[in-house]
């Protein structure tokens, strides 16, 4: 077998980094003025209001390189931001990439990682303009800003849901958990025995939910062309239960959810299972799914039933009605954000 070639960054420089790593950048936006390569980046999004969002992802805290292809988490760390974009009802069209890796990550490594970066930029159609490079003591950090457009007043937020308006979520929930459940498990055999190769062939739904998030671009256009307008949105990057008490809480009212409507993939159903969880308590607390939870006035129902990848899971309730769950028995629970494991 032949041994990968390692460039040292040091060999290229700074500046030669930045080159080497950004140079197929291709700018697709007339809002995008002026890309790479000044003090700044200029952008005009002609009328509409820009919208913000950034994250910070650190090594070890946010993702772990024993299992995370360098290429999907540059995918990811631009996914993620997106879905922030989206969840204000916004179009992303630029974001911005700053770095800082240790001498560990070589110059092959880093064009792993920016290629999944540009490739979600090509795929939803956002232009890369600008960054930072530094270098880090230990580790990898990588910081996304995203900056999208909306037409003047059409954001939508959190607080702005009415009591009886529905709840609805996006795709599957729960399956993002059970993916990183798995590689950890994983992670710990391999460590103890490092003869053993992990069988993930079987789990490709769960590992495929974490390690490959889409943004739900294609929602927020089946809105659009039904010409609903969320009462209330956000993403859902912790799990539903903490997400829909955002919702609650800024909105000031309460909720009724109802588990058998909390959309749960087969896969990840099976996995649970196999790992002695709760589906439900997956669906309800894992993180990273990266789906949307919205409200909509109960007059848009029949609109969302002709949509399949949205669930109805329950509504907004007055606020001295609390924030429950009714489960599969007729029981109903209260909702907490953390820990909840009532079933
Ligand atoms: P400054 O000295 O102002 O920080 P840099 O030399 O770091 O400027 O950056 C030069 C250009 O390259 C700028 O347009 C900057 O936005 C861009 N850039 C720097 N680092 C990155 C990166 N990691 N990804 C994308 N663009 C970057
Ligand atoms: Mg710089």
């Amino acid at each position: 077998m032949s041994t990968p070639t390692r460039t040292e960054v040091s060999s290229l420089g700074e500046f030669g980094l930045i080159d080497h790593l950004t140079k197929n950048v291709e700018l697709q936006h007339a809002s995008t003025i002026l890309g790479i390569g000044d003090d700044g980046a200029v952008i005009d999004h002609f009328g509409k209001q820009t919208v913000i969002s950034s994250d910070l992802l650190v090594e070890g805290i946010h993702f772990d390189l024993t299992y995370t292809p360098l290429r999907h988490l540059g995918y990811k760390s631009v996914v993620v931001n997106l879905s922030d974009i989206y969840a204000m009802n916004a179009q992303p069209t630029q974001i911005t990439v700053n770095i800082a890796f240790s001498n560990r990550f070589s110059v092959e490594a880093l064009q792993e990682l920016y290629e999944g970066i540009l490739s979600a930029c090509n795929k939803y159609g956002v232009d890369l303009i600008g960054g930072d490079t530094s270098s880090s003591n230990k580790g990898l950090l990588i910081s996304v800003t995203a900056l999208g457009e909306v037409a003047p007043d059409q954001f939508v937020k959190r607080s702005t849901a009415q009591k009886g308006d529905l709840i609805c979520v996006s795709g599957y929930l729960g399956g993002a958990f059970l993916g990183l459940t798995l590689l950890e498990r994983e992670k710990r055999i391999y460590l103890e025995n490092p003869q053993v190769q992990p069988d993930l062939e079987n789990e490709a739904f769960i590992v495929g939910r974490l390690l490959k998030p889409e943004a739900r671009k294609d929602i927020i256009q089946y809105l659009e062309d039904q010409q609903i307008k969320p009462t209330s949105m956000m993403d859902i990057s912790d799990g539903l239960s903490s997400e829909v008490l955002h919702l609650c809480k800024q909105s000031q009212l309460g909720c009724r959810i109802y588990e058998d409507k909390l959309p749960i993939h087969e896969d990840a159903r099976r996995a649970a299972f196999k790992f002695g969880l709760d589906p439900t308590v997956c669906a309800l607390n894992g993180g990273e799914d990266y789906e949307l939870i919205f409200t909509v006035r109960q007059d848009d129902y029949e609109k969302l039933t002709l949509q399949e990848e949205i669930s109805v899971v329950g509504y907004m309730a007055d606020l001295d009605e609390g924030h429950k769950i009714i489960s599969k028995g007729g029981n109903t629970f209260d909702i907490t954000a953390q820990g909840w494991k009532a079933f």
